[in-house]
């Protein structure tokens, strides 16, 4: 199976050259040039466990690695060291619908469902494709993806990496992950600047000529952890099916807290491959870009960057709907996105509005208040936590729900654990009780009334010494690159 840039479809890799380059040389994303259907009835995966599982779907998306190769990248990333739940994900039913725990990997969000997997898929790539070069990853987060990214890439060999992340708009548990990150091969930089500052300015590092050819004379090369690589990508998908064969209802629900886009693409690509969805609910904060994109088929950021309690979901763009806007809009897209750039807005042309994998989507959003009385509701209600990621999601459920009367099983992506945000969290079940506590003490009142252990992940970064201290201007990205490796 190849690959092509959603910007040029001659522009074609294999599944191990779109891992390794991560974003295509024109600046387009790499795309399945089909997706694959399930090969095996639901019967049959239903009685798999989430390895062999990952090992069916994935195995028809990288074709060009042999079986061993594929099996011992997926037992390297899901197994008890990495994970904490022996099922690697599950699902809890609250209040009428299902919570798909994806946050129990090593950094507590659902980035480690995929960031555990691809350092094993990088570096099988780069022996295929006998590269030679230290792979450098760059890479942008607005808070989950930089922890998952280091503690993925942490001292593996042949490998370092770069994250930048957005100085004033990370949880303080998330930027002490960080800055506490260990392994001589990982660097952290904060910016002055947002996640869209951030992410801009590293995919402008990518396509840099002058630089990339500097990095290549010195012996490296970049390479991206983003959500953007498919390498990333594939391994969320199988989650999705996952859910369904645990389930297996006529039709299922999928509603995603979503940013970058990424994590709902996947189970968009969960649908293609065969899984009966009904709708898949595009759940924004306030920075509600793509609820506005579903609602009309225009795509405006122009507009005013919320920092709210959900900051990996405080994105104005998100760079994965180029992938399905390069399903509605074909040879268009590379103009759209174009015109993303220089103006920060498109509209689908007439013909891409009316296609039906438009209306397989869903957008809805919450506000900051919602969110939190979502939290309070379902912890009164159930006894059942969310962080607030997972909350604006569910919240933007029960909107959908209420309007629509829709009664399929529904499955909603629960990306963070709690203890992530703590103090968001506890916050909104009682502001006046928990506001003026110090951290160490708001993990022991979450222990107590989630019933949940502190997870390994908070008690390390509470003992770890912070070793990263660098911020920079949000345009001297390129400057820090080559401050570190030339
Ligand atoms: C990254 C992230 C999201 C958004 O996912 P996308 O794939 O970027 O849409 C939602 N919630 C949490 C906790 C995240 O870390």
């Amino acid at each position: 199976m190849l690959y092509h840039s959603t910007r040029n479809n001659k522009l074609t890799a294999t599944a191990s050259e779109a891992i390794l380059r991560g974003i295509a040389p024109d600046g387009g994303l790499y795309v399945p040039e089909n997706i694959p259907r399930l090969d095996k009835s639901f019967t049959r995966l239903a009685k798999l466990d989430y390895p062999h599982l990952a090992y069916e779907v994935m195995k028809l998306f990288i074709d060009d690695f042999t079986p061993m190769e594929l099996k011992k990248a997926i037992s390297s990333a899901y197994n008890d060291v990495n994970f904490d739940h022996s099922d690697i994900t599950c699902l809890v039913e609250a209040d009428d619908a299902y919570y798909l725990e994806l946050f129990h990997g090593r950094t507590i969000a659902f980035k480690d469902m995929a960031l555990s997997i691809l350092p094993y898929l990088m570096k099988t790539a780069a022996k295929k494709n006998k590269v030679n070069e230290e792979i450098v990853i760059l890479t942008a987060t607005s808070g989950d993806t930089g922890k998952a990214a280091l503690a993925g890439f942490d001292s593996v060999p042949g490998t370092s990496i770069v994250v930048f992340y957005p100085k004033d708009g990370v949880s303080p548990v998330q930027e002490r992950q960080m800055v506490t990150q260990a392994g001589e091969n990982t660097h952290v930089i904060g910016i002055r600047g947002n996640f869209d500052d951030a992410q801009r300015e590293v995919k402008r590092a990518f396509t840099d000529e002058a630089l990339n050819r500097r990095m290549n004379g010195a012996g490296y090369r970049f390479s991206s952890a983003n959500s953007i690589n498919i390498g990333r990508l594939v391994p969320q998908i199988v989650y999705y099916v996952y859910a369904y064969t645990r389930l297996m209802p006529k039709e299922i629900n999928f509603v995603v807290p979503t940013g970058n886009f990424g994590n709902i693409l996947a189970a968009y690509y969960a649908y293609r491959m065969g899984v009966p969805v009904h709708k898949l609910i595009c759940a924004s904060n306030e920075n509600k870009v793509l609820y506005d994109f579903f609602e009309t088929g225009v795509y405006d950021r122009n507009r005013d960057f919320i920092l709210t309690s959900s900051p990996s979901m405080d994105i104005l763009i998100s760079s994965n709907l180029e992938r399905l806007v390069a399903e509605l809009a074909g040879d268009k897209t590379g103009k759209l996105m174009e015109q993303l750039a220089k103006t920060g807005r498109y509209e689908l042309p007439d013909n891409a509005k009316k296609a039906e994998a438009l209306k397989l989507f869903k957008g809805e959003f919450a506000t900051e208040d919602e969110m939190s009385a979502r939290i309070k509701e379902l912890y009164e209600k159930e006894g059942y936590i969310l962080d607030p990621h997972t909350a604006v999601a569910s919240a933007a459920y029960e909107k959908y729900r209420k309007q629509t009367g829709d009664e399929t099983m529904t499955v909603i992506a629960s990306t963070a654990s709690p203890y992530k945000f703590t103090r968001a969290v506890l916050g909104a079940i009682d502001h006046g009780k928990y506001s003026k506590k110090k951290d160490a003490e708001l993990f022991k009142d979450l222990e107590k009334l989630s019933g949940v252990p502190i997870p390994r992940a908070i008690e390390d970064i509470m003992k770890a010494p912070v070793k990263h201290k660098e911020v920079c201007g949000k345009d001297e990205i390129i400057e820090a690159i080559e401050k570190i490796y030339l």
